[in-house]
Order: structure tokens, then C-alpha cells, then sequence
């Protein structure tokens, strides 16, 4: 860590020591609250990186992780793989807040056409959720943030200060383009944890310091208690294919025979397909999925 950065316990000073101070805090133990695709860097730095994932993760194209691996070894707090607009947004949200030292997301890698997760990131930023915990103005099928509380999201888009766009568009394939280029992320990565403002692009960027509130600690909420509520919410097949398709793997790999996970929710719904169609709900990462599909479909 810089010598010019200053740790401080929570909750941590709201002025700074000299122009050059920047205030940090030590993130809870049992930080980040949330597993997933991702690489714990410095905990003290200002940026997490955001790469979209727009394959299956069983064949992740070695661009995506050189980015993954080349953020984090120039200075990330947290670089990772971003892959559905609702859990994996969650899991963000939860690690994000955790850590009050993080305030900007660099956003790369391509969009994924099926989920629209950079979309609805930036959607989120802009607009935050409405009543239903919808992302306002994601155009994404499913952009719900139901297991985690508005308070989450509230204080993830006060915390983060700004999102450096660098998404590319879906199916682009030159490394060479901004969000596809890692000399291009070491570089926007480098410029938040400055300590005077530098110009990256259309961004000026430094380190603003510690959000000035402590971390919040949360994970996301037992999966199983929502998708009950939201059954009696929704009567039809339809709403009860959104619901059984939030428990589903999410990556439309079409082993079912299906073209996507959620036309497979929704003829899970209309009782034409059973759950034994999808090798991967015997896996034992979706054992608890596994016994909330069961209990719905009861
Ligand atoms: S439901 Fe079908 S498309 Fe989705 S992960 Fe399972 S096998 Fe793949």
C-alpha cells in the first residue's frame, strides 16, 4: 500500500489529514461476503473491474481472463466475470459494499446478447430499482435485484462514484478494441488510484478515498424464500417460469434441448420437461437451487 494512503477503523474520518491522504478502511473479516468468478487483489484500492462474460462458463475465451488477471495485477481490489443481470449483479452489490474502498468499476470485456449485464449495470448506476426491484430501464428479460435488500443498492450507486464504460458491443472480437485491450485496463485501472486527477479517456480520475460509511456486510438472501413469495404473486405459467429460471444456471448451454435456461423454466412450468434435463442440477453448487425447484414445482 502507498505510504500516502491512511488506514482508518470504521467509522472513518470525514476530512482529510493533507491534500495527499487518502482515507482507507480495513475491510470486515470475512471479506468479500460472496464467492464467484472473480480475483481478490489490493483491498485498498479504488476500482474493481468488471469483465462481462458472454459464453458459457465451461469454455471462457482466454481474452476474457487476461483482462481478469491483468486488472488485478496492476492494482484491482476486485476483478472478475460478470454473467446474468440478477445474481450476478447481487454478488457484486454485496462485495462492492463490503468494502467502502472501492468507488469506481471499470466495465469491459463484450456485451452478452442473452442477459445484457453491462446494460443493466450501467442501468442501475443511472437509475437505480423501482418498487419491484426492477433495474429501471434495463432492456435485460429478468434485471431483477430480489435477494438483497434496497438498502444494498442505494448505497452501492452512493459509493460508487462512477462507472468506466469500456463495454464492447456483443460478438466483438478485436482484442484490440478498448474493453477487449488489457493494456487498456491497466491503464483506466492506474489512473483511479492516482492521487491528483489524471484524463482517462472522457473520465478524470483519482483516488476520492473511502466512502465515508462503514462497510456493509451482507450476502444474499436464502434463494429459497423469494421465488415462493413471488409464486403466489404470479399466477400464471409465465410468472412461474421467471421464477423457476432464477434458480436455473443461467447458461443457455441448450443441453436440455431448450435454446435457452429460460424457455426451459417455462416448459418446466407448463409440465412438458422435467428437472433430470438438466445435467447440472446435480452438481453440488446448485444443491439448494435443486431443492427449491423441487418445492415449487411441487
Ligand atoms: S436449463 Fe438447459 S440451457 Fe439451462 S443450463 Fe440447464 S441444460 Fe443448459
Amino acid at each position: 500500500m502507498p505510504k500516502s494512503w491512511k488506514i482508518f477503523s470504521p467509522p472513518c474520518l470525514k476530512v482529510r489529514e493533507s491534500q495527499y491522504t487518502m482515507l482507507k478502511v480495513k475491510p470486515p473479516d470475512g471479506y468479500p461476503p460472496e464467492q464467484g468468478r472473480y480475483v481478490r487483489g489490493n483491498d485498498y484500492s479504488p476500482v474493481a473491474v468488471c469483465v462481462i462474460l458472454d459464453t458459457f462458463d465451461f469454455a471462457i475465451p482466454p481474452e476474457l481472463n487476461e483482462l481478469v488477471m491483468s486488472a488485478v495485477d496492476s492494482g484491482a481490489a476486485l476483478s472478475g466475470m460478470l454473467q446474468t443481470e440478477n445474481i450476478g449483479l447481487e454478488k457484486i452489490i454485496c462485495n462492492i459494499v463490503a468494502n467502502p474502498n472501492i468507488r469506481y468499476i471499470i466495465l469491459c470485456g463484450r456485451e452478452s446478447a442473452g442477459h445484457l449485464p453491462g446494460e443493466s449495470l450501467l442501468a442501475l448506476k443511472q437509475n437505480g430499482i423501482d418498487e419491484t426491484k426492477r433495474i429501471i430501464g434495463s432492456k435485460a428479460l429478468t434485471p431483477y435485484l430480489s435477494n438483497i435488500p434496497t438498502e444494498l443498492t442505494d448505497r452501492f450507486n452512493q459509493q460508487i462514484a462512477s462507472i468506466i464504460n469500456l463495454l464492447c458491443k456483443p460478438g466483438e472480437q478485436d482484442t484490440k478494441s478498448p474493453g477487449l485491450n488489457s493494456k487498456v485496463i491497466e491503464e483506466a485501472v492506474q489512473s483511479c488510484y492516482q492521487e491528483a486527477p489524471v484524463v482517462f479517456m472522457d473520465y478524470r480520475l483519482y483516488d476520492i478515498g473511502a466512502y465515508p460509511e462503514p462497510a456493509i456486510f451482507r450476502k444474499i438472501v436464502a434463494k429459497l424464500n423469494q421465488p415462493q413469495q413471488a409464486v403466489e404473486l404470479g399466477k400464471s405459467k409465465m410468472s412461474m417460469g421467471l421464477v423457476l429460471h432464477k434458480l436455473l444456471p443461467q447458461t443457455d448451454c441448450q443441453k436440455c434441448g431448450k435454446r435457452t435456461c429460460l424457455a426451459f423454466a417455462i416448459d418446466l412450468a407448463k409440465d412438458k420437461c422435467h428437472l433430470e434435463d438438466c445435467p447440472f442440477l446435480d452438481q453440488p453448487e446448485f444443491t439448494e437451487n435443486r431443492k427449491a425447484l423441487d418445492k415449487l414445482l411441487e
